[in-house]
């Protein structure tokens, strides 16, 4: 394998890029045995140290199980990988496409190529997944990578960056680690296209400087996902399914439900199943050590800002659990929110950790119009038995991707575009989507000697006007 003399960590930022960038125009086309050795090798990466990488996403928490990050990570990371090695010979062939009649006989195709040096900036949440997701899919198109993991979590980070820098050539796929000022001078880079995943505050930083260099971007961001339950649903099986998405990693997922919408007077039903299924999913709580932890001391602090602000507006908190032994400071119990006003930030902010608002409506349409005043969300979920109702929630509202009678799964579906929509994100990843966030699909005519386009060429005499005349009638 062909590497670079310097260390990536030896280089600055923009040698990194130039290099990958002349390596990316030095070779336009990686051939299918290059790429899937690209796989292959990221592959190998998480097989051999899925371990050590599990122990350092636990390191960078306080809690999170090595049990998470296996399925949460590791497992979402295999199977795309996968999917990327076997369907890569189809996705990479060049299309072939009708012609119209006017061009014929010349033919065309679109030809699917890499678009050179992919930007990846990855958040802390779910840092191996977030981080080798896009850039096997980047890999797989045929790109260059620069990843910029989280500095919030920073073993899994360092971690990554070693491991990548023992396995790839720095010209090919190298991770640049750093805070904020690393992360606005990489996002500043001229990339081909430039991948974030992050909060919308920040993504609109980002944009920003992208636009700087007309790089296109992808943005998956957040939001306020909201679960609605509709009059026909099994509540105990709808609050079971709504307790695992939002306390999965304790409420720190971008696509978690964030509250709530349920008819109004099934309150005192909700809060029953949920406390029931709290009780099913984590026995003991906090100090099950299969509950993550909330990451920082300021994450943790502004969510109890949060209830103390909701509490202060009058709103009814209850908070759910059995403690158990030991625990951590920052493990935080799954709280219920009822009464909470609209103009709160708990209703205006991503909330991002166990804590679910429940807001009853009086009509579907009441429902649909909270909906409707609030940005467009990363994720919908519905659940219920009417597939009248149903259909009405999703032909009248707009989200990222919706799961109906679960929550989270519509992720793990691998043929199913992920992405926002508005102030969640743009542009959309996984599967085939994926592979051709990072392809360009450049369009090929390829004209035939004896092809009639002269009849449209000046001098515009007789002969053109009743070919145009004709054409009229026919188009
Ligand atoms: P964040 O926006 O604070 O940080 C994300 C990354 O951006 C980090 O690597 C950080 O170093 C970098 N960064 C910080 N300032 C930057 C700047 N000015 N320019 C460029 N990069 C900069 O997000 P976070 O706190 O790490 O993650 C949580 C957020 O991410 C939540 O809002 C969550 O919903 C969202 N998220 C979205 C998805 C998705 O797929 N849509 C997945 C996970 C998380």
């Amino acid at each position: 394998m062909r590497r670079m003399t310097q260390t990536p960590p030896d280089l600055p930022l923009r040698a990194l890029f130039d290099a990958q960038r002349a390596a990316s125009r030095a070779e336009i086309e990686p051939p299918l045995a290059l790429r899937r050795d690209r796989l292959r090798r990221v592959r190998e990466l998480i097989d051999a140290h899925g371990a050590v990488l599990a122990d350092a996403v636990q390191a960078d928490f306080g809690v999170r199980s090595p049990r998470l990050t296996e399925v949460a990570d590791l497992f979402v990371l295999r199977a795309a990988i996968g999917q990327l090695h076997r369907e890569l010979p189809g996705w990479m062939k060049s299309r072939r496409v009708a012609t119209p009649f006017y061009l014929l006989p010349a033919r065309a195709h679109i030809r699917r190529q890499p678009l050179g040096v992919v930007g990846v900036i990855a958040p802390w949440n779910y840092p191996v997944q977030l981080a080798l997701g896009p850039a096997a899919a980047a890999l797989a198109a045929g790109n260059r990578v620069m990843l910029k993991p989280s500095e919030l979590t920073p073993h899994t980070s360092a971690l990554l960056a070693s491991l990548v820098h023992q396995t790839f050539a720095a010209d090919e796929f190298c991770v640049v680690q750093g805070g904020p000022d690393v992360a606005r001078s990489f996002a500043s880079l001229p990339f081909d296209h430039l991948f974030f995943t992050g909060s919308t505050a920040v993504g609109r930083q980002v944009a920003e400087a992208a636009a700087r260099n007309l790089t296109p971007t992808t943005l998956e961001l957040g939001g306020k996902s909201p679960c609605v339950i509709d009059a026909s649903c099994d509540m105990a099986d709808a609050a079971l399914k709504i307790a695992h998405g939002k306390l999965l990693n304790a409420g720190q997922t971008c696509i978690a439900p964030d509250y709530v919408l349920l008819p109004r007077g099934r309150e005192a039903d909700f809060q029953r199943a949920y406390e029931a299924a709290v009780g099913r999913l984590f026995p003991t709580l906090p100090g099950h050590a299969d509950y993550a932890s909330i990451l920082t001391d300021r994450h943790h602090a502004r969510l109890q800002d949060l209830l103390a602000e909701a509490r202060a507006q009058g709103a009814r908190v209850h908070t759910l659990g059995s403690p158990g032994v030991g625990g951590h400071d920052r493990q935080m119990a799954p709280v219920l929110v009822f009464g909470m006003p609209a103009n709160g930030r708990l209703m205006q902010e991503e909330i991002f950790g166990p804590i679910l608002p429940v807001l009853p409506y009086d009509t579907l349409d009441a429902a649909i119009a909270h909906i409707h005043a609030q940005p467009r969300p990363l994720a919908l979920y519905w659940f219920g038995r009417d597939t009248a109702a149903r259909n009405q929630v999703l032909s009248r509202t707009v989200s990222g991707g919706v799961t109906v009678n679960d929550t989270l799964m519509h992720v793990a579906h691998d043929n199913l575009p992920f992405g926002g929509v508005g102030e969640s994100g743009w542009g959309s990843y996984h599967g085939e989507a994926g592979f051709l966030r990072f392809t360009l699909q450049k369009p090929v005519l390829v004209q035939s000697r004896w092809a009639m386009g002269s009849v449209f060429y000046p001098p515009y005499g007789q002969r053109f006007a009743r070919v145009m005349g004709l054409l009229k009638r026919w188009l």
